[in-house]
């Protein structure tokens, strides 16, 4: 509705707030149409390259949720952001054409399920995306509000504003439940499901006989404690095995201690271009295997076995991603 005013409501949250409380809540006249400009390379639709263009925008995917009397609606979503702490406050925009925009109203709560990695299926449910067989969906009910069961993190919200968004409608909610539990999320990235794959195993995974020739190609080197064994972006020019003692692994997000028997820098070996991913020290005296990529390579040249192995985790990997 290009020129008209706005909808909106708003309700007494209560509590003291310092800063202004919003900027721009109230247009006289909502934005008119502009020409997008499209960067250099995007010919076509341009409805269709902002569509793509803000895809590359990766999220996470949410299921909202609201009641309406005894039933239950649902609907995929992945415009939702954190606004506030203090109050707590988090935003969703709903397309006007949809359904769930018309069940919400000021004071109606929602529930918001972050999906885990392995719930592809609810949100092709939720999204109305035909599958022949969705998986059937169970909710609990929190604060009067339906939340999808097995999701990785909840949230109800009680609908406290809601502004005019072009054709879509923003809700802001403010939050009266919180939890969340232990696993990865289901992320969205240029109109597909994504995942993180937290596992950096490769060589690890070949079978031990395949292996050890492999390692056994390596020179053994000391650390001692404390002394820096790979550091974030150097090269990954070799693959070291720890013998002896223990090594302290640390990037942003992470941090683990590796010991004997496990494989240090098994990706980057394998793209050396690419650098190092984590930070490793030695805790205490360290013994490591250390096996240069050109030796890898050969070793697996010699045995292609162990080359067909290690295409099948990969590959496997791949489809951990698909
Ligand atoms: P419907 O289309 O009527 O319902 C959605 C689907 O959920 C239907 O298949 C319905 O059968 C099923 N369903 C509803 N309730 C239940 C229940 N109780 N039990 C079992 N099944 C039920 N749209 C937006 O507006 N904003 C977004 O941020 C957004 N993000 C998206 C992100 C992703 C990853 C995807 C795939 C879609 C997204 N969409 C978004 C599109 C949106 O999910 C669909 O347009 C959806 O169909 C709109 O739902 P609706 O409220 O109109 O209800």
């Amino acid at each position: 509705m290009e020129g008209s005013r706005p909808q909106e409501f708003e309700v007494d949250i209560g509590g003291a707030i310092s800063a202004p409380e919003a900027f721009g809540a109230s247009f006289d006249v909502a934005p008119t149409a502009e020409a997008l400009e499209l960067g250099e390379g995007l010919e076509g639709d341009p409805a269709l390259a902002f569509r793509r263009t803000l895809g590359m925008f990766a999220t996470g995917v949410t299921v909202l949720t609201t009641r309406v009397g005894e039933q239950v609606h649902g609907m995929t979503a992945n415009a939702f952001m954190s606004v506030s702490l203090q109050p707590p406050l988090v935003l969703i925009s709903i397309d006007r054409r949809a359904r769930m925009g018309a069940l919400l109203h000021q004071g109606t709560r929602f529930g918001v399920s972050v999906l885990e990695a392995r719930q592809t299926g609810l949100s092709d449910r939720f999204a109305g995306r035909a599958a022949e067989e969705p998986p059937e969906a169970a909710f609990e009910v929190v604060h009067e509000t339906p939340l999808v069961e097995g999701a990785l993190a909840h949230l109800v919200a009680q609908v406290v504003r809601s502004y005019w968004g072009g054709d879509h409608s923003l809700f802001l909610g403010q939050v009266e439940f919180a939890r969340y539990g232990e696993g990865r999320p289901l992320l969205f990235h240029g109109g597909r499901y994504e995942r993180l794959v937290s596992d950096p195993r490769v060589f690890s995974l070949l079978p031990r006989e395949l292996l050890e020739p492999i390692v056994a190609l390596g020179e053994e080197r000391e650390y001692a404690d404390g002394e820096p064994i790979m550091r974030i972006g150097e090269p990954g020019r070799e693959l070291l095995l720890v013998l002896e003692g223990t090594v302290r692994v640390e990037r942003p997000g992470l941090s683990l201690t590796l010991g004997p028997g496990e494989l240090i820098g098994e990706i980057e070996v394998l793209d050396p271009g690419g650098g190092r991913i984590a930070d490793i020290h030695a805790v205490g005296r360290v013994r490591c295997q250390a096996v240069s990529r050109d030796a890898l390579l050969a070793a697996l040249e010699a045995d292609p076995r162990a080359a067909v192995a290690l295409i099948e985790v990969l590959a496997a990997r791949f489809r951990e991603t698909a």
